[in-house]
């Protein structure tokens, strides 16, 4: 991998994973919101009704997240941008569009089949 693309797609990396981390730190819990929402009963009605989609969104970014994390030790390593099946390298633009992928695009749809 180019010195370059490596610089490129860390910080692009860094970026996200703040984000990410600003996100789960503001999600609060949905039983505190429904401590605070005490009384209002539409209120904890839509709590209720959210809260699967909350905690399917939670559980995304901290997948995510655990996923970028690993690609940034990954980025500093030797295999940095070699497909993990074929050892081809990566296509940057593709990486960039999926920074957590360890595969190039044909192995990646092979593995669907
Ligand atoms: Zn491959």
């Amino acid at each position: 991998m180019l010195e370059t693309d490596r610089l490129l797609l860390n910080t692009q990396i860094e970026k996200r994973i703040r984000v990410l981390e600003n996100t789960l730190s503001d999600c609060h819990s949905i039983s505190n919101k429904k401590q605070s929402q005490a009384g209002d009963a539409s209120a904890i009605f839509d709590l209720t009704i959210n809260a699967f989609v909350d905690d399917k969104i939670l559980s995304e970014n901290k997948l995510e997240l655990a996923q970028l994390t690993t690609s940034l030790t990954w980025m500093q390593t030797d295999d940095a941008g070699v497909c993990a099946l074929c050892a081809c390298d990566i296509p940057i633009g593709r990486l960039k569009a999926v920074p957590i992928t360890r595969l190039c695009v044909a192995c990646a749809d092979n593995k669907k089949d």
